[in-house]
């Protein structure tokens, strides 16, 4: 290994030859110290020898452990050329001051890295010079610091970039690339993972979370960038030959990839997700403006009922800052208790007799007037406020059924649906909820029945299927709402205990144009007898679907032909009079 020395000119013999750097050196070295200390000759063409080290410095310099002093260094090792070493050495030549320098060798596991410096020793000649040169072992600090960048740039569970690295690498691309028309990026969103991960808890969360990362990386173009952005988010940014057609494929491909189950301690849970998209355009001018237009179209994509994907377009955020101005007057009117209910009356359909009311919610803004529930219970489901909206209809419903039970006299009690959506589900204690209702109006469960779409029963299957037994235990009873719009398998009917299935509007207004629909209706009917289920037409708006919807087997009805909901004063008056619809005095719109 050891090179022998060149045969050099009279000035580098000289260097070696005075011993004076070495013994002086030779005193003070401790055999075991930790860090490496050695002395060097530098001859005046800046060729370096060493002269001495202690066993650390050997050691950190990969040299053989005793070698024949003075060694030129490049025999040991490449250190004098590099640059670093090489500035070391002019910053003390030149300003006498201490020159720092670094060394790293070996690779992965192995990799080894060291903190050195270098002092040119006083008084000498040009051609003589010592240098005191010392290394520590940086090696666990490195890795400590690289382990503190590796926990602040990327999330520990799912080893994704996080927020701040994955704009960081979007910016970069950006900066680089010159056909400024060919990326997207795409925003996804879990819907309602605060559901699972309140009732299955953190573990299954984590777990959920790392499972999508897994689907969403196998789907993940070769140059795409995925990322976790927040904590159910992740975002995906491919930087090229992206058009708008190929981005909304890929969304549909993530939405495909996740609709198979995931198997969470023993819990089978379905997600969906809400998609968020936007094309790098000439108003973009960075990584925060994209992945703020997508977020803005993600939430779209959930105010329009999740599971879906939207694009997004300059509206998307004026109307985004104004569904923030919506949150907060909602927020106000439920402390104000400003919101309403209106009941739409339930008939049988053949008689018109009245056998229960639909609380539906009402909102009348301030200066906007009028707002469907459509819009604002999405709105409460996405601002975390709809247990609150929720608890309020369950319990301003079952104060006013019992009122009505007081100034009326119905031959058969009156029964009380109300809507429950699936984030309501989620909100701790929904059992203990309906259970105070009804105890504070003085009601028992065979009262009232809970409304819940198929999508909500389906996507929280596992999480409810206690949750509904329990309320069936105290008499409540439930309805599928919009029965037939949205889940293809029908296998969960006899999984749940459910009473009613409520065959959506779509059915009834399409009934006469195609005999498609009367089979399919005539068919839900015999497999909710043969169920034991009853069945109710919603949207019932002629004479002529009634009578067809009668002759179909359905024996109950909602709909503008009977009643429009109405305020609980119209309720009230129609029971105290009769109760059988339509009342052709009252029919008109909805006030
Ligand atoms: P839904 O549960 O399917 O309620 C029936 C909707 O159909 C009501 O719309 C009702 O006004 C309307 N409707 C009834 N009969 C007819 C008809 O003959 N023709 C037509 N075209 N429409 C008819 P609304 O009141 O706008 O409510 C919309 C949705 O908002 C409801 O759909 C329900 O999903 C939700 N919602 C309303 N109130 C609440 C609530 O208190 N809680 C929850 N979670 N959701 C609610
Ligand atoms: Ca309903
Ligand atoms: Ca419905």
């Amino acid at each position: 290994m050891q090179k022998n020395l060149p045969e050099t000119s009279q000035r580098t013999d000289r260097a070696l030859s005075d011993p004076s750097g070495l013994s002086a050196f030779a005193e003070m070295v401790l055999e075991s110290m930790p860090c490496g200390v050695g002395v060097l000759a530098c001859d005046g063409e800046d060729e370096f020898f060493l002269l001495g080290a202690n066993p650390a410095l050997l050691a950190y310099l990969r040299a053989p452990e005793t070698p024949d002093f003075p060694v030129a260094l490049d025999s040991i090792c490449d250190i004098s050329l590099s640059k670093d070493f090489r500035e070391a050495f002019e910053t003390s030549l030149k300003h006498g001051e201490i020159g720092q320098f670094s060394l790293a060798w070996g690779e992965a596991e192995a990799r080894r890295t060291f903190a050195g410096t270098l002092q040119v020793m006083a008084s000498q000649d040009k051609d003589t010079r010592r240098l005191l040169m010392t290394l520590h072992d940086t090696t666990a600090e490195t890795a400590r610091q690289t382990e503190l960048l590796r926990s602040t740039l990327y999330d520990p569970l799912t080893g994704l970039p996080n927020y701040s690295l994955f704009l960081r690498m979007v910016n970069d691309i950006l900066d680089r690339l010159d056909t400024p028309d060919r990326a997207a990026m795409i925003v996804i969103n879990l819907d309602r993972f605060r559901l699972v991960n309140e009732s299955l808890g953190i573990s299954a969360a984590d777990q959920l979370l790392l499972e999508v990362s897994q689907r969403l990386s196998k789907l993940c173009p070769d140059e795409a960038i995925l990322a976790r952005i927040a904590s159910d988010e992740f975002a995906l940014f491919v930087p090229v030959n992206v058009t708008e057609a190929e981005a909304l494929a890929l969304a549909r491909k993530i939405h495909h990839q996740l609709d198979t189950v995931f198997t969470l301690d023993q819990h089978n849970v379905y997600v969906t997700v809400s998609i968020g998209i936007d094309l790098l355009s000439k108003q973009i001018h960075s990584g925060e403006d994209l992945v703020d237009n997508a977020l803005s179209a993600m939430h779209r994509a959930k105010a329009e009922g999740r599971g879906r994907t939207v694009l997004y377009h300059a509206e998307l955020r004026k109307r985004s800052q104004s569904l923030f101005a919506l949150e907060s007057d909602l927020r106000e009117a439920l402390d104000t208790k400003s919101l309403e209910l209106h009941y739409q009356p339930i008939c049988d359909m053949r008689t018109g007799a009245v056998i229960g009311v639909e609380a539906l919610a009402r909102w009348n803004h301030p200066t906007k007037g009028p707002i469907s529930p459509l819009e604002f219970i999405a709105v409460a489901e996405n601002a975390g406020l709809i247990g609150k909206l929720g608890r309020w209809a369950l319990e301003e419903a079952c104060s006013q059924l019992a009122y009505w039970d007081q100034v009326t006299h119905q031959s058969r009690a009156l029964t009380m649906n109300v809507n429950v959506s699936g984030a309501q589900l989620g909100e701790p204690g929904f059992v203990e909820i309906v259970r105070d209702a009804l105890t504070m109006a003085g009601l028992n469960g065979e009262r009232i029945r809970l409304e819940l779409t198929e999508s909500t029963i389906m996507s929280n299957a596992d999480l409810i299927t206690d949750m509904l037994l329990d309320l069936k235990a105290q008499g409540i009873s439930i309805a599928v709402d919009d029965f037939g719009t949205g889940y293809s398998s029908l296998s969960y009917l006899n999984r749940f205990p459910i009473d009613t299935l409520k065959i959506d509007r779509s059915f009834v207004s399409r009934l006469g144009e195609s005999a498609e629909d009367s089979k399919i209706i005539h068919i839900i009917t015999m497999l909710a007898r043969t169920l034991g289920m009853t069945v109710v037409a919603e949207g019932v708006e002629t004479e002529a679907q009634r009578k067809l919807l009668g002759e179909l087997g359905c024996h109950f009805g909602q709909g503008y032909f009977f009643a429009r909901p109405l305020p609980a004063r119209d309720v009230t008056k129609l029971l105290q009079t009769q109760a059988t619809l339509p009342d052709t005095a009252r029919d008109g719109p909805e006030h």
